[in-house]
């Protein structure tokens, strides 16, 4: 038996970043500097085993294979998608779950990662906001995704031809289950992770943070870890949004704009993102259309149109297309760039918004009974 498997309390190495890493060493007689060597033994590489690290010291080796484990979760299961989107379950614990998913496009493969165990902030026509919250995800639970995701990728079909240099995964979105700001202190250090040079090596421009709105924090992410920002805006007034999008209520339009504006002085992009989820009869009229480009007139944007993906019991129906393709035209001949995104994954539930994993209610919100929403 390894003696590791003896120590209940093993240190887990994918909860570091480099600094962090550095630190643990140097708190075992170290070299600083063994924390490059083992993060690009770990998220480079994807090794987990200690033995492999044949530059890394014996003795080293042996202490870490005592005290530390390289620990990703698990995966309880992965669909592919007739369009080649790839969802994983991962298993958090024994009770819950989470969801990341792989979409591949021509020119980039982008994973869609999720933050928490659920999400605390009821946006009504998100699945997962219906499940209520469990808890955070760790760092190496974030992290553990893209760890994951890339060495399935590697071993798939058309992919395990691909030189050890090219990346597969070319972007991430932090879109998945959960409010990234709301665990912020994880969800940096794991973004700092994806943008280490001796890790994932992506730039900031290819990371993109997905928030529906906590002002005070994105304050800080623009100082601490400044990468491409999207905003869930999703209604043009205060009204619709503090029933659709209930955070709305603490940090409404005005702050939540202005917050965009601070935001763009430090990021990697010159504009900010603005999803808008398109629900019939609800914020899908010319009205709201133009009361949108009242409310963005201060900041450098473009916009996603997300047509609303439908779950069991959602209360909402999609936008027409007709009535996407008018409210798209009025921001195009205002002079903005918009998308209307594309459905991926549907025949496996990896679309937008359907992500469900298995989420053990805390908050029994499940229970509840959502309100359709009017203009
Ligand atoms: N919590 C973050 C990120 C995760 S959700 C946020 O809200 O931004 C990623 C995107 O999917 C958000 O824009 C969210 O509003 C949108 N979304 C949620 N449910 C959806 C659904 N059923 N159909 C389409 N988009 C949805
Ligand atoms: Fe949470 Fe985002 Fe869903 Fe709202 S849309 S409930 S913030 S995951």
């Amino acid at each position: 038996m390894q003696p590791s498997r003896l120590n209940t309390s093993l240190v887990n190495l994918l909860n570091f970043n480099q600094a962090q890493l550095a630190e643990y060493f140097v708190g075992l007689g170290e070299k600083p500097f063994r924390a490059k060597q083992m993060m690009r033994w770990m998220h480079h590489f994807g090794v987990s085993d200690f033995a492999q690290m044949t530059d890394i010291a014996k003795s080293l080796r042996e202490k870490l294979q005592i005290e530390a484990e390289i620990s990703p979760p698990t995966v309880q299961l992965e669909q592919v998608s007739d369009d080649g989107t790839r969802k994983w379950l991962i298993g958090t614990d024994t009770t819950n779950s989470i969801e990341t998913v792989f979409i591949p496009e021509d020119d980039r493969g982008t994973l869609c990662v999720s933050s928490q165990v659920g999400c605390a902030l009821e946006c009504t026509f998100c699945s997962t906001g219906r499940q209520g919250f469990n808890r955070n995800l760790s760092v190496s639970e974030i992290i553990g995704q893209l760890w994951l995701a890339n060495k399935s990728l590697r071993q798939a079909d058309g992919y395990d031809m691909l030189p050890a240099s090219e990346r597969i995964i070319s972007n991430v979105v932090m879109m998945g289950m959960g409010e990234p700001l709301t665990n912020y202190d994880n969800v940096v250090t794991a973004m700092q992770i994806m943008l280490d040079d001796s890790a994932y090596g992506l730039s900031r421009r290819r990371v993109t943070l997905s928030t529906s709105g906590i002002v005070p924090a994105m304050n800080r992410l623009k100082e601490d870890c400044p990468v491409a920002l999207a905003v869930s805006l999703h209604a043009p007034n205060d009204a619709l949004r503090d029933q659709i999008v209930p955070i709305n209520k603490k940090y409404p339009l005005k702050e939540l704009m202005a917050a965009c504006e601070r935001y763009l002085v430090k990021a990697p992009r010159d504009f900010v993102t603005f999803e808008y989820v398109m629900l019939d009869g609800v914020n899908d009229t010319v009205e709201h259309a133009h009361q949108l480009l009242d409310v963005v007139k201060n900041v450098p944007c473009k916009f996603n149109l997300i047509p609303f993906n439908p779950f069991p019991n959602s209360g909402y129906e999609t936008s027409k297309p007709s009535h996407i393709r008018v409210f798209r035209d009025i921001l195009m001949q205002a002079g903005y760039v918009v998308t209307v995104r594309k459905t991926r994954g549907e025949d496996i539930d990896a679309a937008c918004g359907q992500l469900a994993g298995k989420v053990l209610d805390k908050t029994k919100r499940s229970m509840k009974i959502p309100i359709k929403a009017v203009a």
